[in-house]
């Protein structure tokens, strides 16, 4: 049945954390807001985000009477993006750094808890802020505070035009899960807060090789579409080639099944729940219970191969780790998937500070118990290498090799495997987030070919990334909030800079 109702002031395209920290400001302000978001709920990449956030001045940091001020963390970007060797976008990096603190406040009167800072060398001041129990409550804030203000949100609908009237965008094309299209008028703007491209193998191949295109995008749903409808409009991806961290990046396959901790809301009665039980609880009882809220693909940490374990892919054939790149080879492997192979030994080794699994959001540091209590699905043990082979479903003789082959490489001094074994996997090469995103002005405005701003088109988040450099952790996040709070305002004209 078509929709009547399809005229508002500002669409939002995302429901990401940029998408919905835009819909609220603008809906603050008076607007009417529509967001079209293509998954089938809200989210996007911020959903699987570990939650870190960094922000000076804040509360958090004058109770732990750090003295700190926009402009020092400004300046230190200078060397947080130092290993990028690339000139940065400084109109966007103050509006970033000096934003950051308000919308942080701004979340913090929404409900988000947050525990921090935590120092983040070359930061010169602790800064990194991190949201409890993890990135999904700011998604559980943003959605009820969208809700109380009348934004509609549609889930299942993908953005498949921009509509351009005298060359002002003027509205949306979209297409919905059941096969019909609506088009959408917007009387203000049009906010691109469409993420990044990590799931477009194609946008992936313009700028990397074999590997980084083959790898999987943690978060499915960004295949960067409205990346490219605004190229036809002449607007341009800034940094395509460029990349914070390494990748691709060797992550855990992420729990297939939510358990019954999943299903909690992340609100602050969970968040203090927790923050009161790491208080009296034993860390034992504990640890299972915060890693059984971790939604997200944990990475494991190189240092395992360094100390001797093996990586064998799912039919046990050995893929060659490159400790600078682990997941490089395994990427190149047919399937992308494999397992982690190691003994006692190594297994002993990573129960204590300094060898850790993975880092891990609410626990910081996750060593193998950790994963034995709470990652059944991801842990193996076997007492030879035919039950090991049976357990991952790979055959014994290529797995019986592989071992052989991998205790030969280590030389006579280096570490050998030997029974009983563990594995830890499937693990996979995959790509969190790209850099690139469209040029926009100081205003988020989309620019054009001939770098002039196309009226009514604006972009915030990964999709509005413009050049700005986020190296370092939590500035991704920083980014999403404080730009989609930004383009809300810009659209409606109220800027501190209108
Ligand atoms: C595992 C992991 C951990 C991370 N941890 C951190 C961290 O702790 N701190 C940090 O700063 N950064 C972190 N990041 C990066 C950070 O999460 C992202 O950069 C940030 O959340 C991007 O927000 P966004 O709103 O721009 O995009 P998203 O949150 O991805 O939102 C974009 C939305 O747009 C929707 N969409 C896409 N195409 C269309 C279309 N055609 N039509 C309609 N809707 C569409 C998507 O479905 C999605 O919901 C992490 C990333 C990953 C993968």
């Amino acid at each position: 049945m078509p929709e009547s109702n399809t005229e508002c002031d500002v669409i939002v395209v995302g429901a990401g954390g940029s998408g919905l920290c835009c819909a609220a400001e603008a809906a603050s302000r008076g607007a009417k807001v529509l967001v079209v978001e293509r998954a089938p709920k809200i989210g996007g990449t911020t959903s699987w985000a570990v939650g870190a956030y960094t922000s000076s001045a804040t509360p958090h940091q004058k109770r732990a009477g750090i003295d700190d001020d926009p402009d020092r963390h400004y300046a230190d970007m200078d060397l947080v993006n130092a290993a990028g060797k690339r000139a940065d976008n400084l109109g966007l990096r103050r509006l970033m750094t000096h934003g950051a603190p308000d919308t942080f406040q701004w979340l913090l009167d929404l409900g988000v808890e947050f525990i921090g800072p935590n120092p983040e060398p070359p930061h010169s001041r602790p800064r990194m802020h991190n949201t409890v129990p993890g990135a999904a409550a700011l998604i559980y804030y943003l959605n009820r505070r969208c809700r109380q203000l009348g934004v509609t949100i549609r889930c299942d609908s993908t953005l498949a035009d921009v509509v351009m009237k005298n060359g002002r965008a003027c509205g949306v094309v979209v297409a919905h899960g059941d096969g019909g299209t609506t088009t959408y008028r917007a009387r203000r703007g049009i906010v691109l807060a469409s993420g990044d491209f990590a799931a477009s193998k194609e946008i992936r191949g313009r700028y990397f090789g074999q590997a980084v295109v083959n790898a999987e995008a943690v978060y499915k749903y960004n295949t960067g579409e409205p990346l490219k409808i605004a190229e036809r409009l002449g607007a341009r991806i800034v940094n395509g080639d460029y990349t914070a961290f390494y990748i691709p990046r060797m992550r855990f396959v992420p729990p297939t099944k939510a358990s019954w901790v999943l299903r909690l809301p992340p609100s602050k009665v969970v968040a203090r729940l927790i923050q009161f039980g790491w208080k009296v609880m034993p860390q034992a009882l504990m640890r299972p219970f915060i890693m059984r809220f971790v939604t997200t693909a944990l990475g494991p940490e190189p240092n395992l191969f360094k100390q001797g374990a093996a990586l064998v892919n799912t039919s046990g054939k050995l893929v060659e780790v490159d400790i600078a790149s682990p997941a490089h080879n395994l990427a190149l492997d047919p399937g992308n998937k494999g397992y982690i192979v190691f003994d006692d030994t190594i297994a002993k080794r990573f129960e204590t500070w300094p060898d850790f699994i993975s880092t891990a959001p609410g626990i910081a540091y996750a060593y193998l118990r950790d994963y034995r209590a709470a990652r059944r699905d991801i842990y193996f043990e076997a007492g030879s290498v035919a039950a090991l082979a049976a357990q991952l479903r790979a055959d014994p003789a290529t797995l019986q090799k592989s071992i052989d082959a991998h205790n030969r490489s280590r030389g006579d001094a280096g570490h050998r495997v030997t029974p009983p074994f563990y594995a830890l996997g499937p693990v996979r090469g995959y790509i969190n987030a790209m850099e690139g995103g469209l040029a926009v002005n100081d205003d988020l405005a989309v620019l054009g070919s001939d770098s002039q701003p196309i009226p009514g088109l604006f972009a915030a988040g990964s999709a509005g990334q413009g050049g700005v450099l986020l190296d370092g952790h939590g500035h991704h996040i920083t980014w999403a909030c404080v730009s989609g709070r930004y383009a809300a305002q810009a659209v409606l004209g109220t800027t501190p800079r209108s």
